[in-house]
């Protein structure tokens, strides 16, 4: 059995351990654009040089060997032939496949903004090249002007601001963090950045570079601002690399479709990560779950049922986000604000602490632990796993395991 798994990141690293764990002799080759493994989470690390190239590596230094994979870094696949079942290389080289995981991530995407084209130096951020490339044009003094305040934005600003550089974050929604965070606990960051210098936008648009050249000199914004930089690095969102899969008939929405066994629409063909979508479990909607735990669950999901062994992948619970910015944690989970009038709001702040907990019916649809985050693990659970807490008394804000919390056979929690 020759196993091909295209991308070897959190998803495609995750199935090739299950595919070796359950087929030892199976022959496995892995095909990765970048050119060593390593955890993008870590890359604003490599920014503010708190880390090295070689310690964002998150496999063993002998894993390709001890799972006898045979790996192929620095390769571009171009082209999937379901019919005569091979991949082709963009060095012309063809790997024929009897199982096939899609395992090859998303891509950033630039916003409809005049000249940001052919404007440069333009960055994104998502490879270990982008991150190096980012550390060698900015140093003290550069003006760098960071579209999307999301959590790669900031997390690239507030690297940035480590080497010195003026940054400018600008949001097009009206606070930082929109997706995650309420008024409230978006204000403590805004606040954060701006005493550490930085520039806060928020509730504007970018809508033309100026150049000189093709040299960025300022970015105009949908009021007509003029925010003046040497750089511009671009956070606004990814969409799925499924490019070389153009022409096969892969059922495709907002990433590929997959079923729970992670099987694609083509036979013997599965898809897990960023690439794909699925069931979220807050919003009981289909989308992509593009973090980093689901990656995992759904490749070791992938690769059991391609060695054989039947697995079904859970809904995932995405709307969960943990960040710490200028050493203040946040834990989010659900939603950040109530969705419809009569909800039950509770929120509690002092100096270097906020938590907020919206019920709404007898479901917890959100909560926000900022500063002290103790008992977010009890929060993530009510919230993901839509836990009935209409016998829970009082108030939700100091809720603690005990003495009612208990783990059920399938390893859920139960407050009864
Ligand atoms: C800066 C940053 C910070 C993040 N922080 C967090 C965080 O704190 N928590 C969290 O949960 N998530 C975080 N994420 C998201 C997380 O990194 C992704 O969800 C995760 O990496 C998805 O893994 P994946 O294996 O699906 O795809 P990817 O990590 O995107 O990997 C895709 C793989 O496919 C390869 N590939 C792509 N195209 C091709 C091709 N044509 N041919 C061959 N190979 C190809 C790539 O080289 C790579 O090996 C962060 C992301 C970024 C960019």
């Amino acid at each position: 059995m020759h196993y091909v798994i295209l991308g070897a990141s959190a998803a495609g690293i995750s199935a090739a351990r299950a595919v070796r764990r359950h087929d030892p002799d199976g022959e496995i080759t892995m095909v990765a654009a970048d050119r060593q493994v390593y955890s993008r989470c870590l890359l604003p690390r490599i920014i503010s040089s708190e880390r090295t190239e070689a310690e964002i590596s998150f496999v063993e230094k002998d894993f390709f060997d001890r799972l006898k994979i045979d790996f192929l870094p620095g390769c571009r696949v171009v082209r999937v032939k379901p019919d005569t079942r091979e991949v082709v290389l963009q060095d012309g080289r063809v790997l024929g496949y009897d199982r096939l995981l899609v395992a090859t991530g998303a891509s950033p995407t630039l916003p409809p903004v005049e000249n940001l084209n052919r404007a440069r130096p333009v960055f994104t951020l998502r490879h270990l090249e982008d991150a190096l490339a980012i550390k060698e044009a900015v140093g003290a003094g550069t003006r760098v002007a960071v579209l999307g305040g999301g959590l790669v934005g900031l997390e690239a600003a507030e690297a940035l601001l480590t080497r010195g550089a003026k940054v400018t974050v600008i949001e097009l929604a009206p606070r930082l963090l929109p997706l995650q965070l309420d008024a409230t606990a978006a204000a403590v960051y805004e606040k954060l950045f701006r005493e550490r210098g930085a520039e806060i936008i928020t509730g504007q648009g970018a809508y033309r570079v100026e150049l000189e050249g093709d040299l960025v000199r300022a970015l105009v914004l949908n009021d007509g601002t003029i925010v003046p930089c040497h750089v511009i690095l671009v956070a606004a969102g990814v969409r799925p690399n499924v490019d070389f899969l153009e022409g096969t008939g892969v059922a495709m929405n907002r990433g590929i479709v997959v079923d729970r066994h992670m099987r694609t629409s083509l036979p013997d063909i599965y898809a897990a990560g960023d690439v794909c979508e699925s069931m979220e479990a807050f919003t009981g909607r289909v989308s992509p779950t593009p973090i980093w735990p689901a990656a995992v669950i759904q490749g070791r999901v992938a690769g059991m049922n391609m060695a054989g062994v039947e697995a079904e992948a859970p809904d995932i619970f995405a709307c969960q986000n943990a960040m710490t910015f200028f050493q203040v944690p946040t834990i989010a989970c659900g939603r950040p604000d109530p969705p419809e009038e009569g909800c039950r709001v509770e929120t509690a702040c002092w100096p270097g602490g906020y938590r907020k907990v919206i019920r709404s019916g007898n479901r917890l649809h959100g909560a926000i632990l900022q500063g002290d985050i103790a008992g977010a693990g009890v929060f993530n659970a009510l919230t993901g796993q839509k836990v009935d807490i209409s016998g829970l008394p009082g108030s939700l804000l100091t809720i603690t395991y005990a003495p009612f919390f208990r783990m059920k056979a399938d390893g859920s929690f139960s407050y009864k």
